[in-house]
């Protein structure tokens, strides 16, 4: 329900409060929670939602090869076909709302900004209470947790070709109740940290986890906050992780189907019960799952 993600560390809070005093600053329209769940859009996969933890669809025009694009130096998932190439752009939690751009590089054409616009998303508090010592962690606890994020680092990095025809539509990974606790600024006994970069679905321990679409595990792992940990790529920067898990089914390098499981829910980590976390990632940016399924 509640474990930060790594690059947001709970106890280099004073290093991530410009993020905080810019995400204070957001308290502008009260757009909130499931702003993916609006009727008559039309059915591409992921939503657009402009605004932080959610992805724009960056039209290209036509060009004859897949164009390559950016953001700063993050390359982009790019979908389409010769007729007309999109950009999804995954938009981290901390974007700071306004004027945004990516750098497009066709094949051997001249290379163009496309600008586009994140409006402003409050999101709300959720005040938990967990056990003290996964809030101030010792010093051992911290230092597992400093080589924990390193290795995540390079997971996170990960970007491999899509495969051709990807639908990118997803299944939800396990049944049960979905909450909307994406992108909740969250108050840990008493003490404010990350906000909540995933999607938490109730289920109890042993409940089969299965990949959502077809992709392949780069990463297994029993992390300090993330508990049982499974990481699936499936190209063009498009990541999914899996946390909490009571148990593992996959090795790094297994290639799975929509649908195969891959671990069994469970309570490991920083967790109050047992849940699935589920974060999909774009571009190294942690955005909202529910714009990659059916409401
Ligand atoms: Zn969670």
């Amino acid at each position: 329900m509640h474990h930060p993600f790594p690059d947001l560390h709970p106890t280099a809070l004073s290093r991530r409060s410009a993020l905080f005093g810019a995400m204070g600053l957001l308290a502008l329209t009260a757009t909130h929670a499931s702003a993916s769940k609006k009727k008559n859009q039309p059915e591409v996969w992921p939503r657009a939602s402009q605004v932080p933890g959610g992805v724009a669809r960056l039209s290209l025009g036509p060009a004859a090869k897949r164009p390559s694009v950016f953001a700063g130096e993050v390359p982009l998932l790019v979908v389409g076909d010769a007729i007309d190439w999109t950009a999804l752009v995954g938009i981290p939690l901390a974007a700071v709302p306004g004027d945004a751009s990516v750098i497009v590089r066709p094949e051997g054409g001249a290379e163009k900004q496309v600008a586009y616009t994140v409006a402003p998303k409050q999101y709300r508090e959720q005040r938990l209470s967990v056990p003290p010592r996964t809030v101030d962690l010792s010093p051992d606890d911290e230092a597992r947790y400093e080589s924990e994020r390193a290795h995540l680092a390079t997971v996170m990095a990960t970007f491999t070709d899509l495969r051709p025809d990807a639908s990118l539509q997803m299944r939800v990974p396990v049944p049960g109740r979905r909450s909307s606790s994406f992108g909740l600024r969250r108050v840990f006994n008493g003490q404010s940290r990350n906000p909540h970069s995933g999607m938490d679905i109730a289920a109890g321990t042993g409940t089969p986890v299965l990949a959502p679409l077809p992709g392949r595990v780069i990463d297994t792992g029993d992390y300090f906050f993330n508990g049982g940990t499974v990481w699936l790529d499936h190209g063009g920067g498009l990541l999914t992780m899996y946390c909490h898990l009571s148990r593992v089914d996959v090795k790094v390098g297994d290639v799975l189907k929509t649908g195969e499981q891959l671990a069994a829910v469970g309570a490991t980590g920083r967790v109050t019960g047992p849940h699935l976390h589920w974060s999909v990632m774009l571009n190294r940016a942690m955005v909202d799952p529910a714009l990659f399924i059916a409401a």
